[in-house]
């Protein structure tokens, strides 16, 4: 629900309304139109009358929002969000960000190595999985806080801010005060408990989409983060479950214009696990781009035959300079167009 107020509202008066609505265990989030402004009613309204609300004089009218989901929607915030993350690093509202790194940490030699070469060719924040979601509990579950701890290394290092997975809330504590942009996992997009936590903290999160979930899922899985009033939010998709064998996942780019149209948060794709070929990263990166997205989170590995996991997908840091070359170049023609 929004309320519209009347330009002579007084600052004494929307204050009450807002303590009022906050008193019912109601989210309440400053809107600013235009020219109006608007308070958004996130939680359950079901207890608030429309026809109460219209007989204070300062309340132009009221709108239902039909959508499930609310703070991440462009009704509650129409101007685009622009998440910080430590490092002076900028994603959304015209900021661009690409993450680079390999799917797991494996050793302090091959997360530094790449580390070096992804930040000499431009990327803005290095990724690199502890805590891995391995499908089978037989594969390479990754290096834990051992690998946290390389990561961090690779931080102080190279000074780019770091992006790592979070699998439970066991080392809440421990991503609070390490992990610049805490990832969670397309598998973990709905384990609603580890959400809600790790909207708690105050930091930029990384939402991937589930492999099985619609859009209006990823948007509402977003507000359970930001329902606690702290964290940010990043939206990734990094393709779809579908009927297709050619392609790991099939990469669902009209999903870039379709969330930057119903929402106000950025969107960074992954053509690494969106498509499970390192050859179809390059073209899939470049097509992200000119649908619009605000970021990419891509997989590199210094020698990707040997990886760990996900070598099948991972491109060379000497593709991934490439690619950056291209990138770049695209994008000014995308902005003189
Ligand atoms: C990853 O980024 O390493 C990863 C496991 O991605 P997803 O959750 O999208 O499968
Ligand atoms: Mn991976």
């Amino acid at each position: 629900m929004i309320i519209i107020l009347k330009e002579s509202a007084a600052p004494a008066q929307i204050e009450e309304l807002r303590k009022n609505m906050e008193s019912r265990g109601l989210v309440v989030q400053d809107i600013r139109g235009e020219s109006k402004y608007m308070l958004g009613l996130a939680g359950d309204t079901s207890g608030v009358s429309e026809e109460g609300l219209q007989r204070f004089d300062f309340v132009d009218r009221v709108m239902k929002v039909s959508e499930p989901y609310k703070l991440s929607g462009r009704h509650f915030h129409p101007e685009d969000s622009v998440v910080e993350i430590p490092g002076g690093v900028r994603i959304g509202g015209g900021n661009f960000a690409v993450i680079a790194g390999p799917c797991s940490i494996e050793s302090e030699e091959q997360i530094l190595s790449i580390a070096k070469d992804v930040k000499r060719s431009g990327a803005s924040l290095l990724r690199g999985g502890a805590f891995k979601p391995r499908s089978s509990p037989y594969a390479f579950q990754g290096l834990g806080l051992d690998g946290l701890e390389l990561l961090k290394i690779a931080k102080e290092k190279t000074g780019l801010p770091i992006v790592t997975e979070i699998m439970s809330t066991d080392y809440l504590d421990i991503f609070e005060s390490d992990v610049d942009v805490i990832q969670i996992g397309a598998r973990n997009m709905q384990n609603f408990s580890l959400l809600r936590e790790v909207g708690k903290l105050g930091k930029p999160v990384l939402l991937k989409r589930g492999p099985s979930s619609t859009i209006e899922e990823l948007l509402m899985a977003a507000d359970y983060i930001l329902v606690e009033g702290k964290s940010s939010v990043i939206l990734c998709e990094r393709g779809i479950r579908t009927f297709e064998t050619a392609t790991r996942n099939t990469l669902d780019l009209s999903a870039v214009p379709v969330l930057r149209k119903k929402s106000h948060l950025p969107v960074v794709v992954d053509p690494s696990h969106g498509t499970g070929y390192w050859d179809l990263v390059f073209p899939m990166a470049l097509a992200s781009v000119a649908a619009g997205a605000d970021g990419l989170i891509i997989e590199v590995h210094n020698q990707p035959e040997r990886a760990l996991c996900d070598g099948q997908q991972s491109i060379t840091p000497a593709l991934f300079d490439k690619l950056m070359h291209k990138l770049s170049a695209l994008r000014e023609t995308l902005q003189s167009a």
